[in-house]
C-alpha cells in the first residue's frame, strides 16, 4: 500500500502548459512517448525502452482530431483514461500529459508542415491530411516538450519514416524506432483491435500470416512481386472479405518503389469488418 502510494506520487499528471513547462524546464534527457491512448504492449515496449534510454520519460495521451480524417473514426476512437493511468503508474512513467484540444490548438501556428507530392503515397495517398495532422501535433509537441528522443514503433513506419525527416530537420530531437509487437498469432498489437471480436482477430492472425508468407515468396523473387500481390490480394478479397487500400512493397531508405539492392517492406492497408488495420512486414 505505501509502496502504491510512492508510485501514485512519483507521477506526475499534466493538464496545462505551466506545468507542463515546469516539468521539462532543465530537463537534459528526457523521452517522449506519444500516443492516443488504449494503451497495449505495445505503447508499453516504447515506454520501457525510454526508461533504459533516458533519464525521464513523458508519454502524451491525445486523440489529435487533426490526423482523423473521417469524423466517425474520431469519434469512434477508443478510449480508456482510467485504463490508461493504470498501466502508465505501474510502469513508473514520470510524466503524463493530457492536453485538451482547445488548448493544443489554441492560436495560429505559423510553421505548418506540408507533405510533397511524391510522400503522397500509401497512407498519405489514402487518408488525405492525416500525416499533416500528425506532423503538426508533433511540432508543437516538440516545440512545448524539447525531448531528446520521441519513441515510434514501426508499425506505423510511413509515420516513422515522415516524423524523423520531418522533425529531425528542424529540431535536435532524435526520432528512435522500436519493433512491432504482435500477440501469439501474429497479430500487430493496436488500439482499434479492440474494435474486433475474438474470431474477427483471428481471422486477422491467418491475414497477417499470409502475407509473412508472401514478404517472403517476394524476397526471392522480386520480378515476380506484382503477380505474387495480385493473387493474394484476390485471395483475402475473397476468403475474409477484407477491403484492402493498398498491398505494395517499397524499400525502407526512402519508401520508392526500388527493391533492389535495398531492404524493403511489404505494406498494407485494409478494413475487416469496417475497421481499418494497417502493418507492414
Ligand atoms: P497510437 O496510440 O496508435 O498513436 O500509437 C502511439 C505509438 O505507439 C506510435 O509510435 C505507434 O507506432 C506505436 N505502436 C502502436 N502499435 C504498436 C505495436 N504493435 N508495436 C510497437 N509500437 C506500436
Amino acid at each position: 500500500m505505501f509502496y502504491l502510494l510512492i508510485i501514485l506520487l512519483q507521477m506526475k499528471l499534466i493538464k496545462h502548459i505551466t506545468d507542463l513547462n515546469k516539468a521539462v524546464n532543465g530537463q537534459k534527457k528526457l523521452g517522449f512517448v506519444p500516443t492516443m491512448g488504449s494503451l497495449h504492449k505495445g505503447h508499453e515496449s516504447l515506454i520501457k525502452i525510454s526508461k533504459k534510454k533516458c533519464e525521464k520519460t513523458m508519454v502524451s495521451i491525445f486523440v489529435n482530431p487533426t490526423q482523423f480524417n473521417n469524423k466517425n473514426d474520431y469519434k469512434n476512437y477508443p478510449r480508456s483514461l482510467n485504463k490508461d493511468l493504470k498501466v502508465l503508474k505501474k510502469l513508473k512513467v514520470d510524466y503524463v500529459y493530457i492536453p485538451t484540444v482547445t488548448q493544443i490548438y489554441r492560436g495560429v501556428d505559423k510553421s505548418k508542415i506540408s507533405l510533397n507530392k511524391l510522400e503522397k503515397i500509401l497512407c498519405a495517398k489514402f487518408r488525405k491530411s492525416h500525416f499533416e495532422g500528425v506532423l503538426n501535433i508533433l511540432n508543437r509537441f516538440v516545440k512545448l516538450i524539447s525531448p531528446k528522443i520521441i519513441f515510434m514503433g514501426e508499425k506505423d513506419y510511413q509515420q516513422f519514416f515522415l516524423v524523423k525527416k520531418y522533425i529531425e530537420k528542424k529540431y535536435r530531437t532524435k526520432v528512435y524506432l522500436s519493433k512491432t509487437i504482435r500477440n501469439s498469432n501474429m497479430v500487430a498489437l493496436s488500439s482499434r483491435n479492440s474494435l474486433l471480436n475474438q474470431a474477427n482477430l483471428e481471422s486477422v492472425g491467418l491475414i497477417t500470416r499470409k502475407l509473412f508468407d508472401l514478404k517472403y515468396s517476394i524476397n526471392k523473387n522480386k520480378n515476380k512481386s506484382n503477380i505474387l500481390i495480385k493473387e493474394i490480394k484476390k485471395e483475402l478479397t475473397q476468403k475474409f472479405d477484407v477491403k484492402i487500400e493498398y498491398l505494395e512493397c517499397r524499400n525502407t531508405d526512402n519508401l520508392s518503389t526500388n527493391l533492389y539492392k535495398r531492404p524493403f517492406k511489404l505494406f498494407i492497408a485494409y478494413y475487416f469488418k469496417n475497421v481499418r488495420l494497417i502493418d507492414n512486414y
